[in-house]
């Protein structure tokens, strides 16, 4: 990277108070007046005052990680997700996109009422129907934000939106205005920023300040951006935007060509101070950028980036488990900073070389991350106090009755299982519909498969419905599963097409159990399903009716699922 922090100490990140617009490096006169520069009525403004060496981490793993396929989550799993970010010590968590379907805006309202300490943000374009959306789902968050977006580069304005300039202009300050109207805390994001005209951007970005925007994002939405050309759109925009030094300047990067955290690290050392991020890089397409590798960067290599987070590394590593777990996206064994082999040292002059001292072949150490250097084993005989420390540790906010139930589960296990390492105790937390508070439209009652040489599998099951009702079907099949692929699909009329079906020991021994994994084709999307189970068949059986009680729940409200995003695109 052929670039060097900013020379100067500018106030980034800092809105300057009327009392000392002079610190300003812009005369006064220039500057706008921000509406939002008054302190904030709660004096809550915290992490627009953070130092200049702070950077705000806005977690979208919600909203922007959502939108991998297949990593859709109910609404239990994302309040989970948001406590543990919370937990993590993000500033700002993006919940959702309100305006795509009622099931989002429920899940912001869901996080808005229980999750309090970072701000939560829900996307909206710039119109007063999604603004109007954001603040039903966000009007009880204690800290609020309304991030307002539009496409600025020509393919998107000559393709997608059919406007001219002007009208992106005028779009664009409609929609901050609108939005400032109910929130304090605005923030507007150029969509494609990446692929706009330096000068057209510099408007449109200046403008959005003038509005009311206290934040102003700009995002590399296909990941075509290099680190050196991304940092110099950022250097331009900190020359030529009237005001900028007045907001916070954010980056958001998309990992098309791997380079989303290469491309935010150049941002930050070009005067970014806020940096849109996912746990486990999770995203559409090839993901956004990974948020715990950009704050180990910060960390690890302080010498030369000179900015810190607010963030509790030590957190790092379970809540990227946490997300694992509830997204169905398992993390590479290779990937950087919480992939299983992040730390380990198998060649032997290593490991030599590790005995004599650390640093010789380790710039991070594992316990910084919250990797456990020892897999805590319970067993028998360890009581639901020790599951509950091991829970927290391991990531999981539960409510007593959650705790409960995963403790009834876990004595099952115990005596089927000698030792039950974290990997069993994270899959009863996930199988066991801890998680599960969206409700289920169906449940396995009862299971049988006959199958062998020479005759023909069958299958006999019985589900429960949501009304209680019990509902019986027999199917043939190639083979036993696909026998009971079909008996579901008979009773749920849910028929879809199977993309991906493995099977995994979860943890160490020769009882260890199976966990099934699934990917599906619907006409509305693509779903995945996991079950845990001692019997392969019966493990199918629930990773499929895991599916099928992801697609029954979203197909009677919402029709299709994110409809605006299908639409509009997001940056
Ligand atoms: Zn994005």
């Amino acid at each position: 990277m052929s670039i060097s922090p900013p020379p100067s100490p500018e106030p980034v990140g800092n809105r300057p108070s009327p009392g000392r617009a002079s610190a300003a490096p812009r005369p006064s006169a220039s500057m706008p007046d921000f509406p939002a520069a008054a302190p904030d009525r709660k004096g809550e403004r915290t992490v627009n005052q953070a130092a200049q060496d702070r950077v705000i981490v806005f977690d979208t793993t919600l909203r922007d990680g959502e939108q991998s396929p297949g990593a859709s989550m109910n609404l239990g799993q994302k309040l989970q997700v948001a406590k543990a970010l919370r937990d993590l010590g993000v500033d700002v968590i993006e919940a959702g996109f309100a305006a795509a379907s009622p099931g989002d805006l429920e899940a912001i309202q869901g996080v808005a009422r229980q999750v309090e300490g970072p701000i939560i943000a829900s996307l909206s374009r710039c119109n007063r129907g999604d603004i109007t959306a954001s603040w039903e789902a966000l009007k009880d968050a204690p800290r609020r934000r309304c991030h307002v977006f539009l496409a600025t580069s020509p393919i998107h304005r000559d393709f997608k939106l059919k406007l001219a300039k002007e009208e992106i202009v005028k779009r664009a300050v409609e929609g901050v205005r609108l939005a400032r109207e109910k929130f304090d805390d605005v923030e507007f994001s150029a969509e494609d920023s990446a692929r706009t005209e330096l000068e057209f951007l510099a408007e449109v970005v200046e403008r959005a300040i003038e509005a009311g925007a206290s934040t102003v994002n700009i995002p590399d939405t296909v990941g075509y951006a290099l680190p050196s050309t991304y940092a110099d759109t950022i250097r331009y925009l900190k020359k030529h935007v009237r005001g900028i030094d007045g907001v916070v300047v954010s980056v958001h990067c998309h990992n098309d060509l791997g380079l989303a955290v290469a491309n935010s690290l150049a941002g930050v050392m070009a005067g970014a101070r806020q940096v849109e991020c996912t746990i486990n890089g999770i995203g559409e397409r090839a993901g956004n950028a990974s948020l715990e590798e950009i704050v180990m960067a910060f960390r690890t290599r302080a010498d030369v980036l000179g900015v810190k987070t607010g963030v509790r590394t030590e957190r790092l590593y379970p809540t990227s488990r946490l997300v694992s777990q509830v997204t169905g996206l398992h993390v590479q064994r290779n990937k950087a900073v919480v992939g299983q082999n992040a730390f380990a040292h198998e060649a032997g002059i290593h490991q030599h070389g590790m005995l004599t001292h650390r640093e010789t072949y380790e710039i991070m150490r594992p316990e910084e991350v919250g990797f456990a250097k020892s897999q805590l084993v319970l067993g028998k005989h360890s009581g639901r106090h020790a599951l509950k420390e091991r829970l927290v540790a391991l990531g999981y906010q539960l409510e007593d009755a959650a705790v409960d139930k995963v403790f009834q589960d876990f004595k099952v296990l115990a005596d089927k299982k000698k030792d039950i390492y974290d990997a069993d105790i994270e899959a009863l937390v996930v199988h066991g519909q801890i998680l599960t508070q969206g409700g289920r439209a169906w449940e396995l009652e009862a299971l049988s498969t006959t199958s062998g040489t020479g005759t023909l599998p069958v299958a006999s099951i019985s589900l429960r419905a949501a009304d209680g009702e019990k509902h019986r079907e027999v199917a043939t099949g190639d083979g036993p599963v696909d026998a009971v692929y079909r008996a579901i699909e008979k009773i749920t009329g849910i028929a879809v097409k199977l993309r991906d079906y493995g099977i995994v020991s979860v943890s160490t021994g020769e009882d260890a159990q199976g966990e099934v994994s699934i990917e599906v084709e619907h006409p509305t999307g693509v779903y995945r399903g996991r079950a845990l189970s001692t019997d392969i068949v019966e493990g199918s059986a629930r990773a499929f009716i895991d599916v099928v009680n992801r697609i029954a729940l979203k197909l009677p409200t919402n029709g299709k699922p994110s409809e605006a995003r299908d639409e509009m695109g997001t940056p």
